[in-house]
């Protein structure tokens, strides 16, 4: 049978009452014992990593906002075009045909995720996740701002239905549909480009009724998300907190509640000193639940390191202030990994994160070498579907192919095709000019003398020219007709 979770009589609400004990793991902070969403309030954070973590955030979304105007090369700073399947990242275009610099690209991402994961934990989530950024540095303030700190929300939450209520929830969420509807707007700049952006909400809207569609559904979505979904997207969805588990281990810098220091646990009497509270056993810990209540996942720290601490920093910023008033060090609730605290050790490279990292390294060589040595242009020729050799009155055969050239770069390119083996003649149908990031199809044409053909199929090597230097050299096949053996 379940054991009742141990409340305290702190009144800093539900969740911090629920998930304060020992039976913590035995219990959702979010759920009541009924399966119930438990609203969280969490109390304003304030401290420095608040405030380093507020200006990065500034930082970040400014980066979101810019990004769409910035060009490198002529190219967007990032597009996920999966629609037309374009993509550019800092200013270099991928397509289709890179699918192996993507795919590289993308196990570095996830090699890198799991060696940065068993060193720094969780950085990422309470520094820079998209999420974490969103709630807590635009969605939570503005609650606060309208709604006020964690106890007035409560307040208001219990309050009747008066029109002042009415007013403070209404403003509250027309201005989170606001900033959804900007950010999905932004967001859509990066899938599509902001030049079809601009036409999408220029032009006339029944011509974009799915892009239309989709900006009103993804606002939707965003606010659903920011508005009532919150914290479960990170302890219920997001699998990065999920791998933790895997991932973490003793040398991980997490953070983390100092047992050794802080416990036993306990309220500071009247007049107490540090010598006293020692001589009696206790630890720095003064039980105020400062670090339970700013929350933003409801969790009490003090259980050690839980899938739903999002490392957000809004508990050592709460003790460090705690610790400031009762004349104690500051560091309670810190960054640290698990030995050291238990044993006071450094943070130590074990061989996994070596090993990794090796990992790491040769994906990243690879990837480099694989961009270093990427054309411009990607060049396809094949022979014509269906046709045969034909044959000229001067005894020459002749095959027709299908020439694809792709410009994956941000200027018109022109190109050069040579036969280079076997000895013949090589004749593009109109001009090899491709303007900058399109696609260009047009026929080719190459005679070869009959004495040149080895077999009914010879091998034949086109070489791809471009400023006379060759940047790409083509294997493909010459059908001609079945030889006697003798000339094989
Ligand atoms: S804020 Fe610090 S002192 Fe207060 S309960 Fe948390 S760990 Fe203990
Ligand atoms: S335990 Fe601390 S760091 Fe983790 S989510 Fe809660 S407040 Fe943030």
């Amino acid at each position: 049978m379940a054991e009742t979770p141990k409340t305290t009589s702190s009144g800093t609400g539900d969740a911090a009452k629920s998930v304060s004990g020992r039976n913590f793991r035995n219990y959702l902070s979010t759920a009541d014992q009924k399966g119930r969403r438990m609203w969280l309030y969490p109390k304003k954070p304030h401290g420095r990593f608040t405030n380093a973590r507020r200006w990065l955030s500034y930082v970040l979304i400014g980066v979101m906002f810019a990004g769409p105007f910035i060009r490198i090369n002529g190219n967007p700073l990032l597009m996920i075009n999966v629609v037309e399947r374009k993509f550019s990242i800092l200013g270099q275009m991928f397509w289709p045909q890179d699918s192996a610099i993507l795919a590289l690209g993308l196990l570095l991402f996830f090699v890198g995720i799991a060696v940065f994961t068993g060193a720094f934990g969780r950085l990422w989530c309470g520094w820079t996740c998209p999420q974490t950024v969103m709630m807590e540095m635009v969605f939570r303030p503005i609650e606060y701002a309208i709604e006020g700190d964690a106890h007035q929300q409560r307040a208001l939450a219990k309050a009747p239905w008066t029109a002042a209520k009415v007013g403070k929830k209404l403003l509250k969420h027309a201005v989170f549909l606001l900033v959804s509807f900007i950010v999905v707007n932004t967001l859509l700049t990066y899938v599509i480009g902001i030049d079809a952006y601009k036409i999408l909400i220029t032009d006339d809207p029944r011509h974009h009724l799915p892009g239309l569609s989709f900006l009103l559904l993804f606002t939707l979505l965003f606010y659903g998300i920011f508005a009532r979904f919150r914290e479960q997207a990170c302890t219920f969805i997001c699998p990065y907190g999920r791998l933790q588990s895997v991932l973490l281990d003793d040398n991980s810098i997490v953070v983390a509640y100092d047992h050794k220091r802080g416990e036993q646990r306990g309220k500071l009497r009247r007049q107490e000193s540090a010598a006293q509270r020692q001589a009696d056993g206790r630890g720095d810990c003064v039980d105020c639940l400062q670090c339970v209540v700013v929350c933003p996942t409801g969790i009490d720290i003090r259980n050690g390191t839980q899938m739903e601490c999002v490392h957000c920093t809004a508990c050592m910023d709460a003790c460090d202030a705690v610790m400031d008033k009762v004349g104690r060090p500051r560091g309670l609730i810190r960054y640290a990994s698990l030995n050291g605290i238990e044993r006071g050790e450094p943070l130590r490279i074990t061989p996994r994160i070596l090993i990794y990292s090796a990992v790491l390294l040769a994906l990243a060589g690879g990837l480099a070498a694989l961009l270093f040595t990427r054309s411009d242009v990607d060049v396809t020729l094949l022979r014509s579907p269906g046709a045969l050799y034909q044959q000229s009155a001067d005894g020459k055969l002749s095959n027709l192919y299908q020439l694809k050239l792709i410009n994956k770069s941000s200027r018109d390119l022109t190109v050069d095709l040579r036969l280079e083996n076997p000895e013949g003649k090589l004749t593009v149908f109109g001009e090899a000019r491709v303007p900058a990031q399109q696609l260009h199809q047009t026929s080719v044409l190459i005679e070869l003398p009959r004495a040149a053909l080895k077999s009914r199929t010879t091998p034949v090597r086109v070489g791809v020219y471009r400023d006379g230097r060759r940047v790409q050299s083509i294997k493909t096949s010459f059908i001609g007709p079945r030889l006697p053996a003798a000339n094989r």
